[in-house]
């Protein structure tokens, strides 16, 4: 592989105007109320139109969508109709579903036809869709790989292939899969595979899938998105809920992203806030595929002030205006960190990350830390009781190789974060008090 690397791009405007798209093209963009193309678009869409396969680095939320649909889109204005001729994998249905919104929208003018396959809903629909001459399939591999069984996928006129977070597709053991799918397309095809980091595996999926492509790199593949400010509030695991209930009652959390680590933990989180009237929902890989969905609206619509998720929801999570992102549990991993982070500050806004720090985390966190190049902040909460002892129903979820924390002492003693904010966040320490 010659890959060729690009200096990251200083964030010099570009206008739509410069990147040579069809009229049809940009009254899509302008109606979509997009001023300027971002730094991944300025630089991944010109060569993506040349024809050349692409490997984009771009940290999450940076409209990596628009970057390769735009390319897809150009292409197929010209060219048959009726057939499939462009391919995007993505790891989850939410990510599906969102990068096929963004086709209809971007493509409302030019005819072009796409469909969203991924599982938990009918396959009767997508069965028509893929049938019936759709050009573009946004698909999720393993439901893809159910049609296909079916034998009236046909991929043989695909000219453009997307991989989509394609390191989250790895996490998720999904390369058999992607494997399987590829072995059907031509050999002669562009390829686009976008990651928001670029661990050696894929760089090595690259080696096998891309021929000579170009690297886009848009900042630093480690840095978390831009505009996020990052606060650690250390706290013992049992009182995390409390704490998190606590901290909501800043009004100014209009619309909150709150990770849990397990599936089990998202619930009972969610039955503590709905306990105490705030307006919640949940989306988790146990939740039926029209409860997430519906949790998604209420959420991006302003009717959930809090959405509880697992990390299976971060990378589908498009919401204009996440005023937070919680790490209620820290992520044994930075690029999970990231990638949750990313929710919020999406397309250059602010945001806050909060990170609820246990005893037990500290070893993680502080590994994040390293990775970010950054020593977050810690800060406690004025009046907020953090040795209050453990309820007996919170014994059962202690955090990872712990036991629901210790009681009594945290956070005042011991060699972990200090009590007291070690100097301000970009936003500062929330100040809430107890009313
Ligand atoms: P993505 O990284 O593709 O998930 O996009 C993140 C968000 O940025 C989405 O809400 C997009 O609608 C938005 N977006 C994409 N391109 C642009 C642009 N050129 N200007 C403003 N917003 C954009």
């Amino acid at each position: 592989m010659a890959a060729e690397e690009q200096p990251a791009p200083t964030g010099e405007t570009t206008s739509f105007d410069d990147l040579n798209l069809h009229p049809t093209l940009k009254k899509g963009i302008r109606e979509m109320g997009y001023a300027s193309p971002t730094p991944i678009q300025t630089h991944a869409i010109p060569p993506a139109l040349t024809g050349r396969d692409l490997i984009g680095t771009a940290q999450t939320g940076t409209g990596k969508t628009a970057a390769f649909l735009l390319p897809i889109l150009e292409r197929l204005l010209s060219g048959g109709r009726g057939r499939i001729r462009a391919l995007v994998l993505t790891p989850t249905r939410e990510l599906a579903g969102q990068a096929e919104g963004f086709l209809v929208a971007l493509g409302r003018h030019t005819g072009v036809r796409g469909a969203a396959v991924y599982g938990g809903v009918g396959m009767g629909e997508q069965e028509r869709a893929l049938r019936g001459g759709a050009e573009i399939i946004v698909a999720t591999p393993g439901r893809l790989l159910d049609h296909m069984s079916r034998g009236y996928v046909h991929l043989e006129n695909v000219e453009i292939a997307v991989l989509d977070e394609a390191d989250r597709m790895l996490d998720m053991g999904f390369l058999p899969d992607v494997r399987r799918i590829l072995a059907e397309l031509p050999r002669r095809r562009q390829t686009l595979l976008f990651s928001a980091t670029m661990p050696p595996e894929i760089v090595r999926l690259a080696q096998e899938f891309l021929r000579e492509p170009k690297t886009v790199q848009v900042g630093s593949t480690a840095a978390a998105a831009v505009g996020v400010s990052h606060l650690a509030l250390p706290v013992p695991t049992h009182r995390k809920s409390a704490l998190l209930r606590e901290v909501l009652r800043d009004e100014t959390m209009t619309s909150v992203l709150v990770f849990t680590r397990t599936k089990h933990r998202a619930d009972r989180l969610f039955r503590d806030l709905e306990r105490d009237g705030i307006s919640a929902g949940i989306i988790h890989g146990d939740r039926s595929q029209s409860q997430r969905t519906r949790a998604l609206e209420g959420f991006r619509a302003g009717r959930i002030r809090v959405l509880v998720a697992t990390d299976l929801a971060s990378r589908g999570i498009d919401v204009e205006g996440v005023s937070h992102v919680i790490n209620f549990d820290i992520p044994a991993e930075a690029d999970i960190y990231i990638h949750r982070v990313g929710r919020t500050a999406r397309a250059e806004r602010r945001g806050d990350a909060y990170s609820f720090v246990s005893r037990e985390e500290e070893d993680d966190f502080h590994r994040i830390e390293q990775r970010l190049g950054l020593s977050i902040p810690r800060s406690t909460l004025p009046g907020f009781d953090y040795s209050a002892p453990a309820p007996p129903r919170d014994l059962g979820i202690a955090a990872r190789g712990g036991r629901g924390g210790r009681p009594g002492g945290y956070p005042r003693r011991g060699p972990g974060p200090r009590p007291h904010s070690r100097g301000p966040a970009r936003s500062g320490p929330p100040r809430y008090r107890r009313r």
